[in-house]
């Protein structure tokens, strides 16, 4: 009984947006309704600046916070509240992709001056395609930015959503004066005060009351009546189910900054958000509230200190309850691990627990067991799926810069790989290694920390690649693959897992060598 209140009780969710639309300061305001943190200012911001190799290194340097930060833990309503952060940088996209994996749901933070921007749709696209339930958070309102019917727009059409307002604003920038939520029926008022944290709000719940004319001013009060019919009219009822099918996107208006519009947020998600989620396996699917335990591995962090090499993985429970110092399978290396210190997050800090529940979030101290994606079970070979690597966009060579210290150099590529920095491919013609990434700044990142946390130094080299194909033949034993490596060996290499690889050098070499190969198939992720 206990067991099933734990899980309903849970919400896991991730902020995803565009850098500088709010993430941060929205993260805190929750933190602060949650009671976690007593004053803004108490979550760093662990986002990179546009190419700034030095904000990386201050980073690094502050590698106790980012580490904090990478899932705060609070209550709210007797609700526990996971949120795992996002990297908005796209270098690190890659990051929040496998971040997505383990939420159970989303909040979209959008500016509404700017609108949709680019990386919201790449990540949304994401929460999409796997359906994960997600509400939209309009920011910024004290200042002027689009019409709320605009956004509203360009909200469906740029990112492709069935979006309601559960919510919706009374003017906006310097005639912001609060807005109406739809979902409470009421009216919050916009003071500008930041740290008044219990909003006052006016009960409305018929909008032809002279009440309202009061409140906000006649024409403001016509106007929003106006606004407020024709959202009845244009947009659908709001629907629990639809939403947590990924079918309907409700939207909110506010102000982090100001604190303003995030408690009626947070009300409405801690009500109808998803509790942790059946999730797929290769063999089958598993519920929250099986008897057994079992979870994934969706993130690595290293070195927190660079005395030790000791890394934190962090394990998804999916099902059962973790215990602290119970064996567990893992599945693929086929033994079994036990734990003495596992770690809860709650807000910035770290804590050993003994149990923990599906929805929650494990940091397994772990010195080079883990990789992304390993699944721990209670003795069943099962794997969770979805974590698949894509085509990097950038292609070096990584050469030795320090013979004496070849074999810092190898094991420091082979740990940066596996917490899943950027990726490695051997040339099988010679056996060089090339490193692949999503961003430039990873080559930075990568060289900064062999050298800080192994003693190693690296160079690179360009290579000319366009992308990476995982090759999967009809018939391994054919001619025409046969022929296909023979032709294509100066092109051919293994990634980690030993899967062929093909790097082409131009798009219109990938085309025909996909002409003249057609019983070969050309993937771009490695799961297929
Ligand atoms: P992130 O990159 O998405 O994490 O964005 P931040 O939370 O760091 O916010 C980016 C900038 O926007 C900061 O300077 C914030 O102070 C500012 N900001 C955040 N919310 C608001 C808001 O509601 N109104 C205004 N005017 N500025 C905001």
């Amino acid at each position: 009984m206990k067991f099933k209140q734990e899980i309903n009780r849970r919400r896991t969710f991730g902020i995803v947006s565009h850098p500088d639309a709010g993430k941060t300061t929205l993260t805190e305001k929750l933190l602060l309704f949650g009671g976690a943190i007593n004053e803004a200012g108490a979550v760093k911001s662990n986002k990179i600046k546009k190419g700034a190799t030095s904000d990386f290194m201050e980073i690094e340097r502050q590698r106790g916070i980012s580490v904090a930060t990478s899932v705060l833990g609070f209550e709210y309503k007797n609700i526990k509240i996971n949120i795992l952060d996002t990297p908005g940088h796209k270098d690190f996209a890659e990051d929040t992709f496998r971040t997505l994996t383990a939420v159970d749901s989303v909040i979209v933070v959008i500016d509404v001056a700017k609108g949709v921007e680019e990386q919201t749709e790449k990540l949304v696209e994401v929460c999409r395609m796997r359906k994960i339930p997600m509400i939209v958070f309009v920011n910024k309102l004290d200042r002027e930015g689009k019409d709320a019917f605009e956004l509203l727009d360009e909200i469906e059409q740029k990112l492709r959503l069935k979006v309601t307002p559960l919510s919706f604003p009374i003017g906006m920038g310097y005639d912001f004066k609060g807005i109406y939520n739809i979902w409470e029926s009421n009216v919050n008022l916009f003071t500008g005060d930041p740290k008044k944290d219990i909003e006052e709000t006016v009960e409305i719940s018929d909008l032809s009351t002279p009440e309202l004319d009061d409140l906000i001013g006649t024409d403001a009060a016509e106007n929003l009546r106006e606004e407020l019919e024709l959202t009845q009219g244009v947009y659908p009822d709001f629907s629990k189910d639809e939403y947590v099918n990924g079918n309907l996107q409700p939207v909110f208006f506010g102000s982090a900054l100001n604190n303003f519009g995030v408690r009626e947020l947070l009300d409405c998600f801690v009500e109808i958000a998803p509790s942790p989620r059946t999730k797929e396996s290769d063999i089958r699917l598993v519920k929250p509230d099986e008897d057994k335990f079992t979870g994934f591995v969706f993130k690595i962090h290293a070195n927190m200190d660079p005395k030790h090499r000791d890394r934190l993985a962090f394990v998804k429970v999916v099902s059962g309850k973790f215990e602290r110092n119970k064996p567990y399978l893992h599945v693929r290396h086929g033994k079994n691990l036990k734990f003495s210190s596992p770690n809860a997050f709650f807000a910035e800090k770290k804590q050993v627990v003994d149990e923990m529940y599906p929805g929650d979030i494990v940091g397994l101290h772990d010195t080079g067991n883990f990789k992304i994606g390993d699944t721990l079970t209670e003795g069943e070979q099962l794997n969770y799926r979805g974590i698949p690597n894509f085509s990097p966009e950038h292609f070096r060579y990584i050469n030795n810069a320090d013979p004496m210290k070849s074999k810092q150099l190898y094991k420091g590529i082979e740990q940066l790989m596996d917490e899943g920095v950027a990726q490695l491919f051997t040339l099988e013609l010679n056996g060089r290694k090339i490193i692949g990434t999503v961003g430039a700044l990873q080559y930075e990142v990568i060289q900064y920390r062999l050298e800080h946390e192994y003693g190693a130094k690296c160079s690179y080299e360009n290579i000319n690649v366009h992308k990476a194909c995982w090759i999967e033949p009809k018939d391994p034993k054919s001619q025409e693959f046969a022929d296909f490596k023979r032709v294509k060996s100066k092109y051919l290499a293994t990634d980690k897992q030993g899967q062929l690889v093909f790097l082409a050098d131009s798009s219109f070499s990938l085309q025909m060598t996909q002409q003249k190969y057609p019983n070969i198939h050309f993937h771009f992720t490695s799961e297929f």
